[in-house]
């Protein structure tokens, strides 16, 4: 603004300035003569104030857009301006539309004398309209971002590049780990803990040199606990300035943490999973060969654990892993790790260990810790565990080699009969090989036609005529050649294939049964062998209904032969199956009496018709006292609850003529015949019925 007494300055209005301001639109340019008579207006004019060029001209100011309430004070001023000098000061004011309404405009004016020496007031005004909306606006955005603030979790502040906080927001202060006027005008490393500071430092860096945006994390330690926080930043590269989002994530990273430990630990026993321990394996083997260490990695298997959970219940299953899970946990040293592979399988992780002496203590002391009864709900039970043993780097070097071996040497040594531990050998893994081959191969050997039944006939001790044969299962195959049942029988158990391989033995012995009474006139009797993983199958009693019908053979002369092992599961489906077997009147013999637990209430609770007395004992007959008592007391027994006995494995005379004095009812053995393709039986049955 400029000084009252300062002369004003005289300019000389011409066409040109005119032209100019009837190009510009934007700003409203009006002259005035000594009486305030309109001699110019230009366009911007008509558009501010809604007079056109010819309604205004020749109007006075005062009439046209001055509101009534300043008329007086204009026309006092104008006139000192044109008498006394005293300049009209540029400033916001409130004039008149037209229409009546109000024109807010920021004015200036200046003062011309013309070459008649008269002098011209003109007037600049400038809408103020459109910055009073920017205004507006500008406040509004400043609440609504206050308001944004206040609604969200997250807090905000504004930074200079050396971390120099200029501006901090946050919505609720209750749990702040800053309070904002404590923090203002400092820099973030007088307010955080150092590595945070640095971890925003890297990161501004980071932003500053490529722009766009960075998210980082990073955990305060609050009154409350650890908080775990989500930084997002970004520069204003206009203001040299940082701004940052922070939000609190510590209940994402709680979820996210109980995520993680389902991910790696096992909910049952809050043991590392498999996933987990093989993880540390891994760990371990490169650290043990770094150190030039050996490791060594147990194969925890419990004994029998399925019989806990399938006669006292998963409850009770779930009870003793978790007890059993700790007292692995005990023995264990700092280090070393115990992990849940899944089911009631474990695997122990030994660090540091010098030979395989040391192992040896260890699975000692781990078998040792078993041996005190488990409580539960108030029955003590007594759990057994088998173990194999891999030592690392002489049975491996990776984790899966190792697992494996580990476990191979568990199947070790639970058929040494539980409760131990093996180290795993060279020659358990061709074993293992081995199995896996019979496998693989087993799998479309019925569809290749590679298993053939063999019959083996047995014997009437006092009359010496064959009464019938015994159905044994042989295998031919292409790459293994000839496998024995003791092998392939139990893995075709184990997966399962002993279904499908069982019914093409029931269908074929009684096929070739029904010949063979065709051929010798005769009712011979066929025992077939049935597995326990045969019982499972649904289909089974009807498969043998079937084959007895297809075949027209009598029920009572198809004998099937189970072993203990069937009974002692002691599943409802099993006591089904048998149930209905006997019902349908077929015969029920009970398979190397002797060798298990020989339990006399099976033999008491199924109606067994025969009990065959294991070839074992008979082999051990005439020279052994202790087996001729056994076998002498076995058939007695036999007799007394009505069952006939059958002895297997007859190889000698002598064998022969003690069982006919112990009043042994029938036998078979390769003293009279190995067992034989079908077509040998016919043969070798026609001729003995020749020459007995
Ligand atoms: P098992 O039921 O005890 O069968 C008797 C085994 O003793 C047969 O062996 C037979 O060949 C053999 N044997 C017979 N007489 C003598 C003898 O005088 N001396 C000697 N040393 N051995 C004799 P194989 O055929 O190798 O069968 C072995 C086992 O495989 C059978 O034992 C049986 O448990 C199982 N098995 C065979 N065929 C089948 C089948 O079709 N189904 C099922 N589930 N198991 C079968
Ligand atoms: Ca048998
Ligand atoms: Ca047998």
């Amino acid at each position: 603004m400029k000084s009252n007494n300062a002369p004003p300055p005289q300019y000389v209005i011409n066409d040109s300035l005119h032209q100019l301001f009837d190009a510009v639109d934007a700003v409203s340019v009006q002259g005035y003569d000594e009486n305030r008579q309109v001699i110019y207006w230009n366009f911007g004019s008509e558009l501010l104030y809604g007079y056109t060029q010819e309604e205004a001209t020749g109007q006075k100011l005062e009439d046209l857009i001055i509101p009534e309430s300043i008329r007086e004070l204009v026309v006092a001023a104008h006139s000192d301006w044109i008498t006394k000098g005293i300049e009209i000061p540029a400033s916001e004011i409130t004039l008149r539309h037209k229409n009546g309404s109000d024109v807010n405009v920021f004015s200036s004016h200046v003062l011309f004398t013309n070459q008649h020496n008269k002098k011209q007031m003109y007037c600049i005004d400038v809408n103020l309209a459109d910055v009073k909306h920017a205004q507006s606006q500008a406040l509004f955005n400043e609440h609504m971002l206050e308001a944004i603030i206040r609604a969200i979790p997250d807090l905000y502040f504004l930074m200079e590049v050396d971390g120099t906080i200029i501006d901090y927001h946050s919505g609720d202060h209750k749990n702040n780990y800053l309070v904002p006027n404590q923090v203002i005008g400092k820099r973030i490393a007088e307010t955080l803990p150092d590595e945070i500071v640095s971890k925003f430092q890297i990161n501004i860096d980071k932003v500053i040199n490529k722009e766009g945006m960075v998210t980082f994390e990073y955990e305060l330690n609050m009154p409350n606990g650890l908080a775990y926080f989500e930084a997002r930043i970004s520069y204003l590269s206009e203001y040299n300035q940082i701004m940052t989002i922070i939000r609190d994530i510590s209940e994402q990273y709680k979820s996210a943490e109980i995520i993680r430990n389902k991910a790696y630990f096992d909910t049952l026993t809050s043991l590392p999973n498999r996933f987990l321990a093989l993880d540390r394996l891994s760990q371990m083997l490169t650290e043990s060969e770094r150190d030039n260490e050996k490791l060594a990695i147990f194969f925890l298997d419990l004994d029998d654990f399925k019989k806990i959970n399938d006669s006292l219940g998963h409850g009770v299953g779930d009870k003793i892993l978790i007890k059993a899970a700790k007292r692995l946990k005990k023995i264990l040293r700092e280090g070393d790790t115990v992990g849940r592979l899944g089911g009631d399988e474990f695997i122990i992780l030994l660090r540091g260990i010098i030979n395989e002496h040391d192992a040896l203590v260890i699975a000692e002391k781990l078998l040792k810790t078993f041996r005190e009864p488990f409580l539960i709900d108030g029955r003590e039970l007594i759990l057994t565990f088998s173990v194999g043993i891999a030592i690392s780097p002489e049975n491996g070097n990776c984790a899966s080699d190792l697992l494996r071996n580990a476990d191979i040497a568990m199947y070790e040594a639970k058929s040494l009969g539980r409760n131990t531990y093996s180290f795993f050998t060279k020659e358990m893994n061709t074993v293992m090989l081995r199995r896996f081959e019979v496998e693989e191969q087993m799998h479309g050997a019925l569809e290749r036609n590679e298993f053939e039944l063999y019959y083996q006939p047995q014997f009437d001790v006092k009359s010496g005529s064959i009464i019938g044969a015994e159905a044994l299962l042989r295998w031919h195959n292409e790459s293994l050649g000839n496998i024995t049942p003791d092998e392939f029988i139990p893995i075709a158990e184990q997966t399962g294939l002993i279904v499908s391989i069982g019914k093409y033995v029931i269908k074929q012995a009684l096929r070739f049964l029904n010949t063979w009474q065709k051929n010798n006139q005769t009712e011979y009797t066929m025992a077939v062998n049935l597995s326990p993983r045969q019982f499972r199958d649904l289909q089974l009693v009807s498969v043998i209904k079937k084959s007895l019908l297809d075949e027209n053979i009598k029920a009572s002369n198809l004998e099937i032969e189970i072993t203990e092992g069937v009974l002692m599961s002691g599943q409802s489906y099993i006591h089904d199956a048998l149930i209905e077997i006997n019902a349908l009147g077929i015969t029920l013999s009970m398979d190397d009496f002797g060798t298990g637990y020989s339990s006399l209430s099976y033999l008491r609770e199924y109606a067994f018709d025969v009990l065959k007395i294991d070839q074992s004992f008979i082999h051990g007959i005439p020279m052994n006292k202790a087996d001729c008592n056994l076998v002498k007391a076995t058939i007695a027994m036999a007799h007394s609850l009505g069952l006939s006995v059958v002895a297997e494995g007859v190889e000698t005379q002598e064998q022969l003529t003690l069982l006919d004095e112990f009043d042994c009812d029938l036998v078979q053995g390769y003293f009279f015949s190995k067992p034989v393709p079908e077509m040998q039986l016919l043969d070798f049955s026609n001729s003995y019925k020749l020459s007995p």
